[in-house]
């Protein structure tokens, strides 16, 4: 039988107890991986061992995807009326608020977010995503289109089916909210691979999912690695459609294993490098208040944060005079996740930490300066101090490649079209902010920026209504909003023949 966590919260910012099932959750049951493999689940804070969970293996996969099959067919899509599914995230909607506490704490302990971050962000963020997709499930309807008095004509936009989800480590509950509410709304099922660093929100949620009247097999979680439970999943034939959020070299394996499979539809979130331009007119407080928040909220650990800094000349001196103040003043609260004056939290894993001091080291050997920071913080945990470079280059790694860490660069700017050119230059087009206090500035650059989210004097920001979308090699399908609808429907045409007669 699966083992079951029981976690004794007592700290500064929250306590209480959490109850975690560390099995694999297939067909509303809670079993354990057929091979028996494992997963460490680990504190970020300090590197010591939470838990082990089942690591599913592809005959896991192959279980929950059967069971989901089967629920797809005899009790979800069409056979839970639009309304019944809406009631029933809003159910899951509630039955997260009254234990935001507990999820928050989990998602503290094991991605070392600062706890009333994780509860005022990441948890309540999930919440308002069920509720808002619990309103578009009676919803969603076709059109009738007029061809001629012989005719009718009419589209259904009809679920998947069975929809893979595969999620990352940085917003674990929030993202696979992102997924798992507008699936249900439209009436697909789910195959869910939480990351094997992050799975114990995941996991809590089945339990959820029970409570809130989910059908068995409509949601199944399977905790796994990627190369194993991620790669069975994508190549799964009953498999309809896969969404992905995570690294750029994933979502390439990703699509080449749905192009080998069943060509299933793909819907990638990737990695970004966005850029944030302050012009010389910009209010210079928010700004830097805006830019600080930008790349170093969740520690860098943000698809679409702001990691390359365009500041114009005019304003360059007194921009980095506040902002190096403003992460001198974050290094000072690097600590505990639970510890209510810290602001600053851990890395999420000790790949991670290695990962971001290789490049704080590339930087420095390509010359860049170290404007604050630079080095990872105290002997416990993965905690990396934030960290500014200037004199910084187009060509330098730093500058063209996805950190994923509290890391910025800065680069001086004279003109509109010179920040334009030098803000598309990359392989990513996920998100750009402007900040002007020019209207007609802020639209025209942001139009002319390659990216699938604009911030105008605002970064990451966000709205389970607004669309969250990706140009280039950050991915391609865009989730949230009522465009989440249409990336998990396909549209039949339907001909009626009214008395045309051969
Ligand atoms: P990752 O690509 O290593 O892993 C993401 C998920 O994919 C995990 O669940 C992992 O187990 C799984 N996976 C790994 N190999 C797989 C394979 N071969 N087949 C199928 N699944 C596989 O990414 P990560 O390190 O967890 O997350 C960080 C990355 O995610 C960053 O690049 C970040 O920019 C990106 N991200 C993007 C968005 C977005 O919306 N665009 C949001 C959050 C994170």
């Amino acid at each position: 039988m699966p083992q079951v966590l029981n976690y004794e919260f007592n700290t500064a910012a929250y306590t209480g107890k959490s109850t975690v099932n560390t099995g694999l959750f297939i067909d509303g049951k809670w079993v354990d991986p057929i091979e028996g493999g494992l997963i460490e689940v680990l504190n970020p804070a300090n590197g010591k061992l939470i838990t082990k969970v089942g690591a599913a293996t592809a005959k896991d996969v192959d279980l929950a995807v059967q069971a989901a099959k089967k629920a797809y067919r005899t009790v979800w899509g069409t056979r839970t009326p639009g309304q019944q599914r809406g009631r029933i995230l809003s159910k899951l909607a509630d039955l997260i608020e009254q234990n935001i506490e507990e999820f928050a704490a989990l998602e503290a302990l094991n991605a070392g977010k600062k706890f009333e971050v994780a509860k005022n962000g990441d948890i309540t963020g999930a919440i308002a995503t069920y509720r808002y997709y619990a309103g578009w499930a009676d919803k969603i309807q076709g059109k009738v289109i007029e061809t001629s008095d012989l005719a009718l004509n009419y589209t259904r936009h009809e679920p998947f089916g069975v929809c893979g989800q595969i999620v990352p480590w940085n917003f674990p509950f929030w993202i696979m909210s992102w997924k798992v509410a507008p699936a249900l709304a439209t009436g697909n099922t789910v195959v869910l691979k939480p990351s094997e660093v992050t799975p114990l929100t995941a996991l809590r949620f089945a339990d959820l999912l029970v409570e809130a009247g989910v059908p068995a097999g409509v949601v199944n979680i399977v905790p796994g690695y990627g190369s194993e439970a991620g790669q069975a999943i994508t190549e799964h034939n009953d498999v309809s459609k896969v969404s992905f959020t995570g690294s750029t070299l994933t979502g390439r394996k990703v699509m080449e294993a749905a192009a080998r499979s069943n060509l299933k539809a793909v819907t990638l979130e990737l990695g970004g490098k966005s850029p944030n331009i302050i012009f010389d007119d910009a209010d210079l407080e928010q700004a830097v208040k805006w830019a600080a928040f930008g790349i170093f909220s969740n520690m860098g650990q943000v698809c679409a944060a702001g990691s390359r800094i365009f500041v114009q000349e005019g304003i360059y001196d007194a921009f980095m005079k506040a902002f190096t103040a403003a992460a001198r003043g974050l290094g000072d609260s690097i600590g505990d996740p639970f510890n209510p004056k810290s602001n600053h939290g851990p890395q999420v894993s000790q790949t991670q930490l290695d990962r971001v001091m290789g490049y704080i080291e590339a930087g420095k050997t390509e010359g860049a300066t170290v404007a604050v920071g630079g080095d990872k913080h105290g002997n416990e945990g993965y905690y990396v101090q934030p960290t500014i470079f200037t004199d910084c280059k187009p060509s330098m790694k730093i500058v063209q490649e996805e950190i994923f860490g509290p890391v910025a660069v800065v680069i001086k700017f004279k003109t509109e079209e010179e920040v334009i050119e030098l803000a598309n230059d990359t392989v990513y087009g996920l998100a750009c902010a402007v900040f002007t206090e020019n209207g007609g500035r802020a639209t025209r650059v942001t139009n002319a920026l390659e990216a699938g989210i604009a911030y105008i004097n605002c970064i990451n920001t966000w709205a389970p209504s607004l669309p969250f979308s990706a140009f280039k090699q950050s991915g391609g399908g865009t989730e949230l909003g009522e465009y989440a609808i249409s990336t998990y429907t396909r549209v039949k045409g339907v001909h009626v023949n009214l008395g045309l007669r051969l």
